[in-house]
């Protein structure tokens, strides 16, 4: 492994150039140059095992789809103005897999763009101006999607919340104020969503949308209390809001059960924001909404996005799509993932400082703590088993309000041995814990 100071001067450079809010992982940087499926290699020659990245979808650079992305670049890449095949196709093969009510596509180039132009189509569709989100939730980077982000708008650098933005509780089942050991905690989580559409409808205020991951990521790696979400959506559309379902993290079969988050829940969102694995890497986003939205929204003024949509995006998203389904990569999610949590489980029998793991399929959070009773974040610790775990080959990172889950979202082919070596070096690294 390399030193401290090896890469001193490209650090320097890189500061020079690149502005420092982009910070770097580990205290000893890395210089992947290269990856492969689940695998990154670096400039000495090491390989890692990716547990972390959920874009890399189909794993680093698939074969297939990098074929199908050059194939097209090589032939044709131009705007959307155009009549081409294959955004008709990618349209079809992803609403074939949401509720047949979800039929019209945006594509845009980020997650971002998506929640953004999300909820303008909320607004414009119910001429109201209030959006309800999640507390501690992410939804992107652009103006609007960082007014949506408790985690940013509430964080350092943070412009603080804005008047039409509402903050419903965190459903977190470990730590919130309704726990594992209540079976009413879905319906109690959802009461504090009515609590302030009464409380905006007392002030003659309606909702454009309430929007939320369907299993809550940076929020911590959170799995929706059962039924949370029926209650939601109902309280929701009977204050004339548009329900959005947050797709970018948890989509495309990673939570195994299901193809879509939402599923897990029951329920049918309104539209639904697509993005990361869409594209396996390659910059491509989605918003998919119902015919009678879509058709509300063409309104006279023209939505033209000069990249969105375009023929390499396309051939991309199909090309990840038919992967997804030759490989059965939500299969191998399923399996992977349940004898991942169950084998994680396990550690925390024996490992004092595991305070809960949970997840859905290769979506899943391991919480650390330092007390088993007042479950005081065991941060420091989090940071060093990270650098721990890179040092033995293992690439993840940290999430949640106090930053103190491990988060594990690897590329979907990682596979059983992975996870047997994974959860073996994290056992030996957690002994020298409490
Ligand atoms: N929504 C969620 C849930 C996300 O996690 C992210 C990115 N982390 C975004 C939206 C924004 O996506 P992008 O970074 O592609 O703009």
């Amino acid at each position: 492994f390399q030193t401290d100071d090896d890469y001193a001067g490209l650090k320097q450079e890189r500061s020079r150039y690149i502005g420092a809010n982009l910070s770097i992982s580990y205290k000893k940087p890395l210089k992947i140059v290269r990856g492969a499926l689940q695998y990154l290699y670096d400039d000495q020659g090491n390989t890692y095992i990716d547990c972390v990245n959920n874009v890399s979808h189909a794993g680093h650079c698939h074969p297939s789809v990098v074929m199908a992305m050059q194939r097209q670049l090589a032939k044709l890449n131009t705007n959307t103005r155009y009549l081409h095949d294959s955004l008709i196709e990618y349209g079809k093969m992803i609403t074939s897999t949401l509720p047949s009510k979800l039929k019209v596509c945006y594509f845009t180039n980020s997650g971002s763009e998506a929640n953004d132009l999300a909820i303008r189509i909320s607004r414009f569709f119910t001429g109201q101006k209030d959006v309800i989100v999640l507390d501690h939730a992410y939804h992107g980077t652009s103006t609007v999607a960082m007014e949506l982000s408790p985690y940013k708008f509430d964080g350092p650098g943070g412009a603080g919340q804005q008047s039409y933005i509402h903050k419903g509780m965190n459903p977190d089942l470990y730590r919130g104020n309704y726990r594992y050991d209540d079976e009413n905690a879905g319906k109690k989580y959802a009461e504090s969503i009515a609590s302030t559409i009464d409380s905006l409808a007392e002030k003659g205020t309606g909702i454009a949308a309430f929007i939320c991951e369907t299993l809550l990521g940076v929020g911590g790696q959170i799995p929706l209390p059962e039924g949370y979400l029926k209650e939601v959506y109902q309280l929701v559309r009977n204050a004339g809001g548009l329900c959005i379902a947050d797709e970018v993290q948890v989509g495309f079969g990673r939570v195994g059960e299901k193809f879509w988050g939402f599923e897990l829940q029951d329920v049918e969102p309104d539209i639904v924001v697509l993005g990361k694995p869409i594209g396996n890497g390659h910059p491509l986003a989605a918003v998919v909404v119902t015919e009678e939205i879509a058709k509300a929204f063409n309104n006279g003024m023209e939505y033209f996005n000069t990249y969105g949509g375009n023929p390499v995006s396309m051939e991309t998203g199909i090309a990840v799509m038919r992967v997804i389904q030759e490989e059965k990569l939500q299969q191998r999610a399923l399996e992977t993932g349940n004898y991942l949590l169950e084998k994680l489980k396990d550690l925390m029998k024996r490992h004092k400082i595991i305070g809960d793991v949970r997840g859905k399929g290769l979506f899943v959070g391991v919480e650390l703590i330092k007390d088993r009773n007042t479950l005081s974040p065991a941060v420091p610790e989090i940071n060093e088993i990270v650098e721990q775990m890179k040092d033995r080959g293992f690439l993840i990172s940290t999430d949640g309000p106090l930053h103190n889950v491990l988060k594990i979202k690897p590329p979907m082919l990682f596979n059983i041995e992975n996870a047997i070596s994974f959860v073996s070096h994290l056992d030996e690294v957690l002994t020298g814990y409490y």
